[in-house]
This record gives C-alpha cells, structure tokens and sequence, in this order.
C-alpha cells in the first residue's frame, strides 16, 4: 500500500439536496468508514484540490452528510466542481476527519452560534445527543440574509419543540428583502442578537461555553466580545 493509500479513501455521492442556488447537501458514503467526533470536519478532495468541511451527520450514520456552500470562480476552486458533481460521483476523503471544534460536555450551559453553513457541527452534535439520558441547556443560533439558506430549519425546530432545554434561533439580517417578507422568526444580525435572547447577562459563567461557527467577521466580533468573560470555542470557515 502506497503512503497515499493510507491516507485517502474514496467516497461517492449517494444523494444530494440543492437549497438554493449556491447552497447545497450532500451525502457521500466513504469506502472505509469514518471515525470521528461530532463537531469535527472531514477533508474532501476532488481533481487534487482538498477543502476541509464540518461534518453535519452524526457518528452512526453510514452517510457522511455535508452542507455546502459555492463560491464561485473565479475566487472558488474546489466548490465550483462540487458544485457539478452528481449522485454517483467519486471524491477523496482523508481517513482521518480532525478538529478540536468538538461538543464540550463539562458544561451545563452551551450556547450555539453560526452563520449558514455553520450550523453543520451543531447539527451533528445535537443529532448525536440523548436528550433523555442528560441536563444539558443547548441554543442553537442561526443568522442568514435569506430565509431559504437556513438548512436545518425543520429538523432544528422540531428537535427544539420535544426537547424543552434546546431552543433554536434563527435569525434573519435582510427581513426587508423581498425573499424574506414572509419571514414571522427573529431579525438582525445573529452576533448582535444572541446574547440578549439568552440572557447572557446572567448567565453562570463557569457553566456556560460558547461556540461561534461560520463566517470569520462573525466568529471575531462573538470572540472580542464573549471570549474573555465565557468559555469559549470558535471555528472560522475562512480568512477574511
Ligand atoms: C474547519 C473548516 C470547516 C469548514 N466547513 C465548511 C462547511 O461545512 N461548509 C462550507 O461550505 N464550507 C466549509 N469550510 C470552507 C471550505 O473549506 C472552503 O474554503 C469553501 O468551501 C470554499 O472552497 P473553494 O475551494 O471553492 O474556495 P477557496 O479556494 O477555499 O477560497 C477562495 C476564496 O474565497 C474565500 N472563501 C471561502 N469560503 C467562502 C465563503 N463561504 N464565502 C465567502 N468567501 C469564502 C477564501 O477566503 C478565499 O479567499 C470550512 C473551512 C474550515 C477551515
């Protein structure tokens, strides 16, 4: 076996979700199985270009679930040709997914805070929960400019409405925009909003983490206000 052997299995496309027009799922089945820990992210490959993408299934899925974003060429390199490939489709996953973005289970408190895409990891910590067997309080925090790119919206708010202690926010910045006008949920910007709706104020700061996922401006802006008062964890998706 050659060193690249060892380090890549293949993955194929085995079903796909198109949200809108730059925002889609996948589920790709790994030829070996991957182990990891919710929160962390995997290493798609595909023409040798690799990207690194939040994992949004939950450990004992067969199918690796990610949510992705295009950024168009000519800035995009890998997503462009994401963006193309179809249920069938050969990519390379690195064997090992990695990252210390992992669900932080000496907390009583844990505070979710993401913008589109972001919500990924939060999404594979909470389906890998047993809400029943602990005492966790869970928000989950979503911003996006357009209601259609909250990904998770039914299964998020469902999972909110049956377990008491997890509360799912999400959160529109364009509510004046006309794809929004029928929007009823929060507005603003999710990093300028959150902290009033979970009275951070009076949070137990010993007990409480925060996570802050997605966007880097609002990954900084979570970090320099919350980051010396709070625990607190963050994951940029990219350099500004
Ligand atoms: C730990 C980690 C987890 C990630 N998880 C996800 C995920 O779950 N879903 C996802 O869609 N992406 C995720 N990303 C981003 C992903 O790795 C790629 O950077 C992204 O998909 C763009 O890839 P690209 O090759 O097309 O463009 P790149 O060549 O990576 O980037 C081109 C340029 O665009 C900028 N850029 C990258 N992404 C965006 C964006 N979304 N909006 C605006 N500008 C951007 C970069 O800074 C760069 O200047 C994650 C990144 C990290 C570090």
């Amino acid at each position: 076996m050659t060193e690249e052997n060892k380090r890549f299995t293949k993955g194929i496309i085995k079903k796909r979700e198109d949200l809108t027009n730059d925002l889609w799922k996948i589920w790709i089945e790994p030829e070996e199985k991957l182990n990891f820990v919710p929160g962390q992210y995997c290493t798609v490959g595909y023409n040798d270009i690799e990207r690194p993408y939040s994992i949004v299934s939950s450990p004992n899925e067969d199918l690796i679930e990610l949510f992705v974003e295009l950024v168009p060429k000519p800035l995009g390199n890998l997503t462009p040709l994401l963006y193309e490939l179809n249920i069938g489709s050969e990519i390379t996953l690195r064997k090992k997914p990695k990252g210390i973005f992992k669900f932080q289970s000496q907390f009583k408190n844990h505070i979710m805070v993401s913008t589109v895409t972001g919500v990924a990891p939060f999404v594979s910590m909470i389906r890998s929960l047993d809400f029943n067997q602990t005492d966790y309080n869970i928000w989950v925090f979503e911003g996006a400019s357009y209601v259609d790119e909250f990904g998770y919206l039914n299964e998020l708010t469902s999972i909110s409405q049956k377990n008491k202690k997890v509360y799912f926010i999400p959160t529109c910045s364009r509510p004046n925009d006309p794809k929004n006008t029928k929007w009823k949920g929060k507005i603003g910007r999710v990093n300028e909003i959150f902290n009033s709706i979970c009275n951070l104020e009076k949070a137990d700061k010993e007990n409480t983490i925060i996570y802050a996922c997605g966007h880097p401006d609002m990954v900084s802006d979570v970090s320099e206000k919350y980051s010396n008062k709070f625990n607190f964890i963050e994951e940029k998706f990219w350099k500004p």
